[in-house]
C-alpha cells in the first residue's frame, strides 16, 4: 500500500485548517472525504463533455454515455455481480431500498406475509419495510441482538418461517461496527426460498464484496461512503426478481415506447433509472473505484483493524470510558459513551478542539434504546487515518473528562 503521507496528499480537505487547527476527521460511515481524482472526474465531466445520457446523437452525449455505461461496469467488477443489467444506479442506499420496498412489495406480498430485519438496522432499512407493511398488510419480524451488538442467529432461525417473503439486513452496524455473517444469514433463508437484502452502506467501505460468494438477490450502497460523489446509490438485484418487479418511478429512460393507451417498460437496468441521472456522480464514482482498487481492497481493510485496534486500546485505556458494541467481528467504528457526560456535551468540545466525531442514534434508534442508551458518540475511521489522529483524539476526551470532573 502507498506510503500513508503520501494517501493523505490525495484529499484536499484533509490539508484544510479550521480555526487554525487540522481537522481530524472521524466521521467517515457518515460521508467519506474524496480523493483529488474524483474531484477531477467529476469537474472533467462538466467541462469538457457535459451532455445527457443516453439521450442525443451528437458527440458529447456519445462520450458520456460511454463514461456513464464505463462507471456501471466498473461497479459490477467491483462487487463482482454476473451482469451489467442487474446494476441499477440510484441516489443513494435509502433510495435502493426504498425502490425495493416498493417494487418487491407491490409484485410479491401479500396480507400476512412477513419481512424479518434485525435491531442492528439503520432507519433506512426500518421505515421502507413498515411503510411497505403498512400498504400491503404484512408485518416485521427482527431479530434481536446481544448485549455486545450481534444478532442472536438461534432466534433469526426460529423467525424463518413459510410466512417470510424477504429478509433484509445491514452487512456492518453503522452505529456499533459490528460485521455481520450475511453468508450464513443468506444460506440459511435460502434454504426455505426466501431472498436476502443485504444493506451494505457501510459494509462496502470496509469490507472485500463479492456479491456471489455472499449469495444475496439484493445488495445496496451510497457511492458518498466510498469516496464517490454524494447523490449515487447502487441497487444490485438479481435478474430474475428485476425481471419480475414492476418498475418504482415512471418517466423518460425508462421505456421502450410510449402511448395513452399503454407503455412498454424498457429493458434491465434501465426499467428503474426513470430521469435524468446523476452522471457526473456515477462518473467521479467509477474513478473512486479505480482508486481504491489501486490502494488495494485488502491493503485497507488491513490496515484499518490496526487503526481500529489502536483505537480500542487507547480508548479502553481512558477511565470513565466505556466502549459501546464489542462484537467479535468488527470494522473500524468505535461508539463510546463517557459516565456523566452527555454526548452532544463531548461531541461539541472534541468539535473545538478540531476533532470531527459523530453523536446521537446514528439513525439507529431502536439499537440505541436496546442498549439502554440515549445516544453514543461515534468515531468512525478509515484507511486515511492515523494513529496520531488517534492519539489526538484521546487527548481530547481527557481534556473533555477533566473539564467535567
Ligand atoms: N444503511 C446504513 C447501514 C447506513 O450507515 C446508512 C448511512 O449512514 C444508510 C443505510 C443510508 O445511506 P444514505 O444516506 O447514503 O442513503
Amino acid at each position: 500500500m502507498k506510503d500513508i503521507i503520501e494517501i493523505r496528499k490525495d484529499f484536499p480537505l484533509l490539508q484544510k485548517e479550521i480555526g487554525g487547527r487540522r481537522i481530524v476527521y472521524f466521521d467517515n460511515a457518515a460521508t467519506t472525504q474524496k480523493p483529488i481524482c474524483v474531484i477531477e472526474a467529476v469537474d472533467e465531466v462538466y467541462r469538457s463533455y457535459n451532455a445527457n445520457v443516453h439521450r442525443g446523437v451528437h458527440v458529447l452525449s456519445d462520450m458520456v454515455s460511454e463514461a456513464y455505461e464505463n462507471a456501471r461496469e466498473k461497479i459490477r467488477d467491483f462487487i463482482n455481480a454476473s451482469k451489467k443489467e442487474e446494476i441499477i444506479f440510484t441516489s443513494g442506499t435509502t433510495a435502493s431500498i426504498n425502490a425495493v420496498a416498493f417494487s418487491f412489495g407491490e409484485r410479491y406480498i401479500k396480507p400476512g406475509d412477513e419481512i424479518i430485519i434485525s435491531n442492528l438496522e439503520h432507519h433506512s432499512n426500518i421505515v421502507p419495510w413498515q411503510m411497505m407493511c403498512e400498504r400491503k398488510g404484512a408485518r416485521l419480524k427482527v431479530i434481536p441482538v446481544t448485549d455486545r451488538g450481534e444478532i442472536i442467529m438461534e432466534k433469526y432461525v426460529k423467525l424463518l418461517t413459510e410466512k417470510t417473503k424477504l429478509v433484509a439486513i445491514t452487512q456492518v452496524s453503522n452505529a456499533l461496527g459490528t460485521i455481520v455473517p450475511v453468508k450464513e444469514v443468506t444460506a440459511l433463508a435460502h434454504q426455505l426460498g426466501i431472498p436476502v437484502l443485504i444493506d451494505g452502506a457501510q459494509g462496502i467501505q470496509h469490507c472485500q464484496v463479492d456479491i456471489q460468494e455472499i449469495g444475496c438477490d439484493f445488495y445496496t450502497f451510497s457511492g458518498h461512503k466510498i469516496y464517490g460523489p454524494a447523490g449515487t446509490g447502487i441497487l444490485y438485484g438479481r435478474e430474475k426478481y428485476l425481471e419480475e418487479m414492476p418498475p418504482w418511478h415512471g418517466g423518460g429512460d425508462m421505456i421502450k415506447s410510449v402511448s395513452f393507451e399503454k407503455t412498454v417498460y424498457n429493458d434491465l437496468p434501465f426499467k428503474f433509472e426513470a430521469g435524468t441521472p446523476n452522471y457526473p456522480g456515477f462518473i467521479g464514482l467509477g474513478r473512486a473505484i479505480d482508486y481504491i482498487r489501486e490502494l488495494g481492497m485488502e491493503d485497507i481493510s488491513n490496515r484499518e483493524k490496526r487503526l481500529l485496534d489502536y483505537a480500542t486500546e487507547k480508548l479502553s485505556g481512558i477511565d470513565r470510558v466505556k466502549i459501546i458494541g464489542n462484537a467479535a467481528e468488527k470494522v473500524s467504528v468505535i461508539s463510546f459513551v463517557i459516565e456523566g457526560i452527555h454526548q452532544y456535551d463531548a461531541g461539541m468540545i472534541l468539535d473545538k478542539l478540531g476533532i470531527a466525531v459523530r453523536t446521537g442514534n446514528h439513525c439507529a434508534q431502536p439499537l440505541i434504546e436496546r442498549l439502554g442508551l440515549e445516544g453514543t458518540i461515534r468515531a468512525s475511521l478509515c484507511f486515511y487515518n492515523t494513529e496520531e489522529e488517534i492519539d489526538t483524539l484521546a487527548e481530547g476526551i481527557r481534556k473533555v473528562i477533566r473539564m467535567f470532573y
